[in-house]
């Protein structure tokens, strides 16, 4: 047999973290990373973060499971904190990105059934989006190397080129539920909507009662300098789907939603196993207790400009390779003028984490505690490796 236990659906490269500590993850022998990666946004108190394990393990010695039949003290609390920090009436808790959005998506689907309106089932989603990897989210996506070979996929799902407002206009029909789309596309390649975009969808949604759906699973959790990237936006969804960071690595995720856009979702219509477990609600407490803090918050803003400021300042130095910076807070990409993977993977041998994305961009996503001597480290080190890259010969 030469298949690998693990199944092979992941290239994996060398690195084969066994510890972190702040910034920084250790290989089994020792080898020291900068990880400006975090786990694709998800370790935002990096790694090791004593109010987030000791949250964990206390909750852990305490309850770590019981069904959602029974009532829940520790999810109507966090529940009840998301509510009062954002546009939401009402949470449903989930343990992936995926998930949140598959309830996303059903919710969007329900609002309209439970008008009378069942063939408003399609949503409007976007150009090299991603959404996740189940049958639902693939089918909400364009991208061949998502779909190719998991066919029949999930109907009702119309893509249309991002950040283009005449576009998804024109996209509307009969069957049209609402709008899906993440405010700044995340493995797309860094893009961020532009606030005429977000606004006109807004108001787009509002004149024919259409659900406006946003996948914050990348963006959201104070990554851009907001609690959620649509603050910076000046509008509010009507459904959103959050993950990623909401756990700081812990496996949770979260869909909002407003009283009106859940009203199809009633007793028995949907429902998970471990979604909002006192475990995970404990985590998710501990990472809001800090990212929720406005000085919190003003230092994400703060250290996301101060990062692009410097990776601007370093690409006129290398424009044989870098051609621009690109993002929001501390969601920021480089576009390379060269392959972005092989650059990546160029990194790794220097101690430097990064992910690719689509578009040939770099992804910047340090764990939103880095101060300014992370970023002189970070920005030295990908100078000097700039230099030392020999860009590889096109095939
Ligand atoms: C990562 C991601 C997802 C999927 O999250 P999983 O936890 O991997 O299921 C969905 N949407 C966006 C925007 C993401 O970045």
């Amino acid at each position: 047999m030469a298949i690998t236990p693990l199944m092979p659906v992941y290239p994996r490269c060398e690195v084969r973290p066994v510890r972190g500590e702040g910034v920084y993850l250790y290989g089994e022998n020792g080898e020291r990373y900068l990880d400006f990666a975090s786990g694709i946004a998800v370790n935002l108190l990096g790694h090791g973060h004593p109010h987030l394990t000791q949250a964990i393990q206390r909750q852990a010695e305490t309850l770590i499971h019981v069904s959602n039949l029974y009532g829940s003290p520790q999810g109507e609390a966090l529940a009840q904190r998301l509510v009062d920090l954002t546009f939401a009436d009402t949470v449903f808790f989930t343990n992936s990105g995926a998930e949140a959005v598959e309830c996303a998506i059903k919710t969007a689907r329900r609002y309209h059934y439970a008008k009378g309106n069942p063939h408003k089932y399609e949503l409007i989603s976007f150009k090299n989006a991603f959404h996740g990897r189940t049958l639902g989210t693939i089918s909400a996506t364009d991208q061949p190397k998502m779909r190719d070979g998991f066919e029949p996929l999930l109907e009702g799902f119309t893509v249309v080129p991002f950040d283009d407002l005449n576009a998804a206009c024109a996209a509307i029909t009969e069957r049209t539920a609402g709008f899906l789309l993440e405010p700044v596309q995340g493995e797309g390649g860094i893009r961020p909507a532009s606030p005429e975009f977000m606004k006109g969808l807004r108001a787009l949604a509002d004149e024919h009662d259409l659900m406006l759906v946003l996948d914050e699973v990348q963006c959201g959790v104070a990554r851009t300098g907001t609690l959620y990237a649509h603050e910076q936006y000046g509008i509010t969804p009507d459904i959103m789907a959050t993950a990623k960071g909401i756990g700081g690595g812990f496996p949770m995720g979260a869909c909002l939603a407003t009283e009106k856009a859940a009203a199809g979702m009633t007793f028995g219509t949907h429902g998970s196993t471990y979604g909002g477990n006192p475990l995970a609600m404990a985590a998710g407490q501990a990472v809001l207790d800090i990212v929720t803090d406005p000085a919190f918050l003003a230092q994400v803003t703060g250290m996301g400009e101060r990062l692009r400021a410097a990776l601007e300042q370093m690409i006129p130095n290398h424009d044989q390779l870098f051609d621009s910076v690109r993002g929001l807070g501390l969601m920021l990409g480089i576009k390379m003028r060269t392959d972005s993977r092989d650059f990546v993977n160029y990194l790794r041998g220097k101690g430097i984490l990064l992910v690719a994305a689509g578009d040939n961009v770099v992804r910047v996503l340090p764990p939103l505690i880095i101060d300014e001597a992370n970023i002189r480290e970070f920005v030295d080190a990908l100078s000097a490796a700039a230099a030392d890259y020999a860009v590889p010969a096109a095939a």
